[in-house]
């Protein structure tokens, strides 16, 4: 018998995991625009757009500043792989899983790896930072800014500073953050920063934008060596994304149409504006779930807008409740990564599921299963501590409804 293959039919979900998040709409449009050249005026005309689009969302005037064809581990390599040269001192500050990914990249491309290991779950603090600073020969210092592992947003202005001040660069995953909180590239002194296209941008996975300043570009050009990963040297790729259109790689069509119409929603939304949704959403999950009597894990002061950790209870099979959320709700959350597994739920609000009607959606179904599964909590208490947020943030009062 002759094997058949299904009609592709994946089923609908409300994404609240660690990423990728739910698309806008209009970006999923744009992705079926008819495909033309890599080197068509119309797509020459995206690639603009979409460079200066970039420049806002990372808040910078950099001119190295364009998607790299790949996923945000795309990103990471790119921009670790240009500033890399055998022997360099590369610190890696590591207070989550995508730290831990940074050193394995620095060790394939010859750094003389620096670890310092910061505990899940906390930021990194100045004298983390400066102690080895002080002791070694150090090129780059790369951190993450929104550790998507452990919920933690990390303060990046007084870092910068101390990176500076001992001459060397600062390279910073933004993953998580850009296009979701503030993230102000040339303001903070940001040397090198990447992102991923599936999280706050609200786009689906497959591009990565990155941004080079100008101490970034000089070490660059003062390279010894070539780079040592011609897809990602991005003096090549730049000669593609400057004026000079020279073809280096062909570049994914739909996912670049994707990419602009996803920037062209945050320019019209506003940075600001965008920032203020994130936060709000964010501050009314957390007021749920606290009402629900879950523990956050990530340090007070320091939790992320765009994605929420708490600690599964005691007694809660993990894995077992974020099936049935899939099953009965069509909802994703993440659960723990390494050391964290099996014992934190990560829930993401990441650009369009980041939504009022998400967070009560999920309250609500959370609820409903951590009750069967015999986790007693007052009903309704999540749902209406979120409620109690939002009516406070439009200044009505809670009996007059939201
Ligand atoms: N860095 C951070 C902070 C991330 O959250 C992720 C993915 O979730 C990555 C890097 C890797 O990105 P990707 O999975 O798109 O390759």
């Amino acid at each position: 018998m002759t094997k058949t293959y299904a009609e592709l039919n994946p089923s609908p979900r409300v994404l609240l995991g660690p990423g990728p998040s739910n698309p806008h709409p209009r970006v999923l449009r744009a992705m079926s625009s008819p495909v033309v050249g890599h080197l068509d005026p119309d797509f020459l005309k995206v690639m603009s757009d979409t460079k200066e689009l970039l420049q806002y969302v990372f808040q910078t005037s950099n001119d190295l500043t364009f998607p790299i064809s790949g996923t945000g581990s795309a990103g990471m390599e790119a921009a670790l792989a240009n500033l890399i040269e055998p022997g360099d001192g590369i610190l890696v500050l590591v207070n989550g899983f995508f730290g831990g990914r940074m050193c394995e990249m620095v060790e394939r491309y010859g750094g003389e790896l620096i670890r310092v290991d910061i505990p899940w779950g906390r930021i990194i603090e100045l004298d983390d930072v400066e102690r080895v600073l002080k002791a070694n020969k150090v090129k780059v210092v790369a951190l993450v800014h929104a550790e998507t592992s452990t919920g933690v947003l990390q303060p990046l202005e007084g870092i910068s500073r101390l990176v500076h001040g001992y001459g060397a660069l600062l390279l910073v995953d933004a993953v998580t953050s850009l296009g979701g909180c503030p993230l102000k590239t040339d303001e903070w002194g940001l040397d090198a920063c990447y992102s991923g296209s599936q999280k706050c941008l609200g786009c689906p996975p497959g591009l990565a934008p990155i941004t080079f300043g100008p101490r970034a570009i000089s070490a660059l050009k003062d390279r010894r060596n070539k780079v040592a990963n011609w897809y990602l040297d991005l003096s090549l790729v730049q000669l593609y994304w400057g004026p000079e259109r020279t073809y280096h790689h062909t570049a994914p069509i739909s996912m670049n149409y994707a990419l602009r119409e996803a920037l062209r929603i945050v320019y019209e939304e506003g940075l600001e504006a965008r920032f203020k949704r994130h936060q709000l959403n964010q501050q009314a999950l957390l007021a749920g779930l606290l009402a629900m009597e879950l523990q956050p894990f990530a340090q007070e002061g320091h939790r992320l807008w765009t994605l929420t950790t708490v600690r599964v209870p005691e007694g809660i099979d993990d894995a077992r409740v974020r099936g049935r959320l899939l099953t009965e709700f069509m909802i994703e959350i993440g659960g723990g990564l390494g050391p964290t597994k099996g014992q934190i739920w990560r829930i993401g609000l990441m650009g369009y599921s980041s939504s009022k009607n998400n967070v009560l959606l999920f309250l609500g179904a959370l609820e409903q299963v951590l009750a069967s599964e015999g986790f007693g909590l007052p009903a309704g208490a999540g749902v209406a501590a979120a409620n109690q947020v939002y009516c406070e943030a439009r200044g009505i009062a809670m009996t007059a409804g939201v």
